[in-house]
């Protein structure tokens, strides 16, 4: 096992990879810019070392100054964390050739992935079912495009092959506003991913967002931690999570789960993953892999008592899998909210110092966060400031746990999503389980409607 291990992230899932290094007998480094000195998980470290500016460009993505910070420090591994640095492939590479150990799959594997496109075709080679769409990326030929949108049947959706982060999208009705669409997404891609690849799907108009976790090891070995349900999103980004997917017969999820342990091993997949679906009247369409640690991967770590991160760890340090797919057994239900520091009605972020924080707790509930009294969010960064997750033996417990849990957080100084959240564990539709990826943008229009 390794001796230290280098974190090369910030905020709450640094704290969380400390967290199991120190339980695992680890040391730590952390690495932090500037805005993160005061940072508690900066002190709680081993070892820190001040990487840059609060310029992301300048800290957390340059790459030369983290290695070097590896190296001063003698750490033998990086974790990436998620977000930042954590599936650019290069960075992997560089960790490798430079004598690290990337705690993640190979670099090329993060290629193959990272490229959405590559991953389609990747996907379809091994029995997974993805969205229809265009067989590859789009090319340039106009008449083209719109045959395969013809073909495809409209709505359709533009999006970018490099793209993230719920961005380099564009949902398309008709054929007067494709091509422009096209050309628009493409442009965009260029300019915030440097790539104008651009791929087309057919946009479904009722999907659950349904996500696969695995674990791989080096050697072949590979399991699936069952699936989580991340529908309920805003502008594509996820806001609340939970694990198992209500009303989806188990049957097709542990069909589906078997299709990616399978398709990892013919990649040849390492370390944890997670493969997205959209899930539509009883079919699952792949449309993305992560090559990382997720937000979300609390859920699944309750209901199968598998800790993720040690595991990315225990098999980055060439570990062979302690465990079969039989052994994993699935109990209880959890749901995540991540709490955001920003307004609960327009979204805005908001960041500033928390002059009073009070932390839920009692049965069942987990708060993973780096915050404290006195903290000061930093406005350079993503907004989440913390993750609440709530355990029960069933789904409604689970859900009465995480009212009390956020009835209970106080968090002043700054403006957050809590009463967003506790107004989502109210709503009768969420109750009931099975709500579509549109559901809470169309939940907060119709809100919008009756403020006005
Ligand atoms: P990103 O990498 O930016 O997260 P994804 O491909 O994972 O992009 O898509 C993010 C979200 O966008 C999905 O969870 C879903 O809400 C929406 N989305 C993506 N593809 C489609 C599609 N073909 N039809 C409908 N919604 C889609």
């Amino acid at each position: 096992m390794f001796e230290k291990v280098l974190i090369a992230n910030r905020g709450e899932i640094a704290l969380r990879v400390q967290r199991a290094c120190r339980e695992m007998g680890i040391k730590t480094v952390v690495v932090h810019s500037e805005a993160d000195r005061e940072a508690k998980y900066v002190k709680l470290a081993d070892e820190s070392v001040c990487i840059g500016p609060a310029s992301v460009r300048e800290s957390y993505l340059h790459v030369p100054a983290i290695i070097s910070a590896a190296e001063v420090t003698d750490a033998q591994a990086i974790h990436p964390g998620y977000g930042f640095l954590s599936e650019n492939a290069d960075f992997a590479e560089r960790v490798e050739t430079s004598g690290f150990v990337f705690i993640g799959p190979r670099a090329e594997t993060i290629r193959l992935m990272g490229d959405k496109v590559s991953a389609k075709d990747a996907m379809k080679a091994a029995g997974v079912p993805c969205v229809p769409g265009s067989d590859g990326e789009l090319s340039e030929d106009m008449q083209e495009t719109t045959r395969v949108a013809k073909s495809i049947g409209y709505p359709v959706i533009i999006k970018a092959a490099g793209g993230g982060g719920g961005r380099g999208m564009r949902v398309v009705h008709t054929e007067a506003a494709l091509l422009n669409a096209v050309a628009m997404t493409r442009a965009e891609a260029q300019a915030a991913f440097g790539n104008p690849t651009v791929y087309m799907e057919k946009y479904l108009e009722n999907p659950r967002h349904i996500e696969i976790q695995v674990l791989v090891d080096q050697y072949g070995n590979a399991v699936f931690l069952g699936e989580r349900d991340c529908s309920m999103q805003r502008r594509h980004q996820k806001v609340i999570e939970e694990a198992p997917a209500p009303l989806i017969q188990p049957r097709l999820l542990s069909r589906i789960g078997e299709r990616c342990a399978d398709a990892c091993r013919r990649i040849g997949y390492r370390g944890a993953g997670t493969f997205e679906f959209l899930y539509e009247n009883g079919k699952f369409f792949f449309i993305e892999m992560n090559t990382r640690v997720q937000v979300e991967h609390p859920v699944t770590e309750a209901i199968t008592g598998i800790d993720i991160v040690q595991a990315q760890i225990r098999i980055a340090a060439g570990e062979k899998l302690w465990f079969k797919q039989r052994d994993i057994q699935f109990r209880g239900h959890a749901i995540e909210c991540r709490i955001n520091a920003e307004d609960p009605y327009t979204f805005v972020p908001f960041p500033g110092k928390i002059t009073v924080y009070h932390p839920p707790g009692g049965p069942g509930i987990r708060v993973d966060s780096h915050i404290y009294q006195g903290y000061t969010v930093p406005s350079h960064y993503d907004s989440m400031i913390a993750k609440v997750i709530a355990y029960g033996d069933t789904r409604d417990q689970a859900i009465r746990r995480m009212r009390i849990a956020l009835s209970e957080m106080g968090v002043e100084g700054i403006k957050t999503n809590i009463p967003l959240h506790q107004e989502l564990m109210q709503d009768a539709r969420y109750m009931k389980g099975g709500t579509s990826i549109h559901y809470l943008e169309q939940r907060l229009s119709d809100r919008g409607e009756v403020q006005q």
